[in-house]
């Protein structure tokens, strides 16, 4: 007999799987058959690279930090994916789902968003492809992310304003599975992290191994040697799992994953999913959440509202226990002071989730002088500003 592989289960060690109702079992079977299909036809991996390089920009570069290294005293290099197209990594899932979803024969995509980021990604598909697109997100999250709502109906998608529940992401969630149980015939549901039922997770990380191949290659070809570390931001992981997957065979590269502590971990038992998160069973994968004793799942308050979910990708929770990758937690404050530095030293300025990572490196590179830092820079922090100058002044963060 044939030995199954996370291909035909979806588990990582215990965690992962399929947990979705009866009604989505065909329709993410079908899914499972398409993704492993296509992934294995070179034509539909040519036609992705394709419009990875042409329209989102791909590859993109390795940059070595030159002033931040001389100050910190490690050689801190930053990948950076906030120079892909759209000013994020999420591009690269919701450009590889669409092109699926199309090869797949389905006439509409659906996608539920909170900050608003994977809505745009998903958006900006979907216009390349003349697909419709309806994103599903929170009426708070509607008022508090006007910017991407804009972005989102000018580049032709449908925002549906959710009125249910707390009117937030996990409301969005469970409008996007009931449209999705109506219309798999014809729908195709991009999820925006490696997160959620099989085959997502693996599916999701296929089209973000890129972030690690590039890497890797570039490491080799302008150091001329691999990290000692890889780091990465991780909201449902999907950024650092892309990453990791590159140098995931290389024993001699540490990988660490960084997670929002949000005000701190001692007080917030809020953030931080790897470090504090138990057993969880949700939004149709077994995982590590954020729960209380009833198993009722916290809502998260992170400043970065990308790394904003109270559960994490299964393969994280296998990484963990197995040992390969450790997780780290960085507080709102070191998160906004790492914003700062990373623009005042280098002319970038970071994402507010990437600064998460960004601050762990400048901590990592103190404590361990000479050693090579690698940094995923997972977004460009403009949509930031704002956000970052109204919490310096409420919180008085020195800089
Ligand atoms: C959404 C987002 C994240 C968090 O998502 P992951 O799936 O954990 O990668 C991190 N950085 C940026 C810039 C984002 O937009």
């Amino acid at each position: 007999m044939q030995k199954l592989t996370n291909q035909d289960t979806g588990f990582f060690g215990e965690y992962g799987g399929t947990y979705s109702p009866e009604a989505l079992m065909p329709i993410l079977e079908e899914l499972r058959v398409a993704f492993r299909s296509a992934e294995a036809d070179p034509d539909f991996m040519r036609g992705f690279s394709d419009v990875m390089r042409d329209w989102g920009g791909r590859p993109t570069p390795l940059y070595h930090a030159e002033n931040l290294s001389r100050e910190y005293g490690a050689s801190i290099y930053l990948k950076r994916e906030d120079l892909m197209h759209g000013g994020a990594h999420k591009t690269n899932n919701a450009v590889g789902q669409v092109l699926l979803a199309k090869r797949m024969g389905k006439t509409r995509i659906i996608a539920e968003t909170g900050a608003g980021q994977h809505g745009v990604a998903t958006a900006m598909a979907c216009a390349k492809f003349n697909m419709p697109c309806t994103v599903y997100m929170g009426a708070v999250d509607v008022a508090r992310q006007a910017p991407n709502v804009e972005r989102m109906k000018l580049l032709g998608a449908e925002v549906v304003a959710v009125e249910s529940g707390g009117k937030t992401l996990k409301d969005a969630i469970n409008d996007a599975m009931r449209d999705w149980i109506a219309s798999c015939d014809t729908t195709h549901y991009v999820i925006g992290t490696v997160a959620g039922p099989h085959p997502f997770p693996t599916m999701v990380k296929f089209f973000q191994e890129i972030i690690g191949r590039e890497a890797r290659e570039q490491c080799l070809s302008q150091i001329g040697r691999l990290p000692d570390y890889a780091l990465a931001c991780v909201g449902g992981g999907s950024n650092a799992i892309g990453l990791f997957s590159g140098f995931i065979n290389d024993s001699s590269v540490k990988l660490i994953g960084v997670e929002p502590a949000g005000h701190g971990l001692e007080t917030d038992k809020h953030g931080a999913v790897l470090c504090k998160g138990t057993v969880a069973v949700l939004h149709g994968m077994k995982t590590l959440g954020l729960q209380d004793e009833d198993g009722q799942i916290f809502e998260t308050h992170s400043i970065s509202a990308g790394l904003d979910y109270p559960l994490i990708g299964p393969e994280h929770a296998y990484l963990r226990d197995s040992g390969r990758a450790s997780y780290v937690a960085v507080t709102d404050d070191d998160a906004v002071r790492a914003f700062h530095i990373l623009s005042k030293h280098e002319g970038i300025i970071p994402a507010l989730e990437s600064s998460h990572a960004i601050s762990y490196a400048l901590k990592l590179a103190q404590e361990k002088p000479g050693s090579t830092i690698l940094v995923n820079l997972s977004g460009r922090g403009d949509k930031d500003l704002a956000h970052v100058r109204s919490y310096v002044e409420e919180h008085n963060v020195t800089i």
